[in-house]
């Protein structure tokens, strides 16, 4: 899975987000900076793994919404909701509720680039677990990600970055041509509806 660090140049604060695993090689990739935050996109095992030790390590607080805490047990320092707003240093990150993987993802958002979680990856959506996850991903993506421009590039929790323009296309070919009621499960933008 992916973990990122957040930089602000000026002030070399950052924030880490997503800390999965491989504690020594995030604590290198903040070697030299301040780190005060850790912001966590969602709670699952494979974004958290290694929480405790980088939290033990830097001392940051830990950011989650609290319906992540309701639904997997992590605790945290901060809770986040639609609309926050984030400072690393001088930069600022919004914080978007993209609720369909997970209850509680928050997606966080700098200029055009935003860290999504496992809201959206390079062909297809996060995986869901029942029909109406998968429901309430479709319209998260349709209100919310498929309103962002198509310039935005987003970095998701597993896989490569990619652009909401390049992925409209086939987002909006697979939501016109409908899904069977109990779709769920690991879904392409190629799924058909007979599958
Ligand atoms: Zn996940
Ligand atoms: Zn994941």
């Amino acid at each position: 899975m992916n973990t990122y660090v957040i930089l602000c140049d000026e002030t070399q604060t950052s924030a880490i987000v997503d800390p999965g695993d491989d504690t020594d090689t995030i604590l290198a990739m903040t070697d030299g900076t301040q780190v005060d935050k850790i912001l966590l996109t969602h709670a699952h095992a494979d974004h958290v793994g290694a929480l405790a030790e980088v939290k033990a390590a830097t001392g940051a607080a830990i950011y989650l919404h609290p319906a992540e805490k309701e639904r997997f047990g992590v605790t945290f320092d901060h809770p986040l909701a639609d609309g926050d707003v984030i400072t690393i240093g001088n930069a600022r990150l919004d914080c978007i509720h993209t609720p369909g993987h997970t209850p509680g993802m928050i997606c966080f958002r700098l200029d055009h680039r935003i860290v999504v979680g496992d809201t959206i990856f390079v062909g297809g959506p996060g995986r869901t677990w029942s029909p109406q996850e998968f429901a309430q991903t479709m319209k998260t993506l349709q209100e919310i990600v498929f309103q962002w421009p198509g310039e935005t590039e987003f970095y998701p929790g597993h896989g490569p970055s990619g652009t909401i323009g390049r992925e409209r296309a086939d987002f909006e070919a697979f939501a016109a041509g409908g899904w069977l009621d109990d779709l769920h499960g690991d879904v392409t933008w190629q799924s058909s509806p007979s599958q």
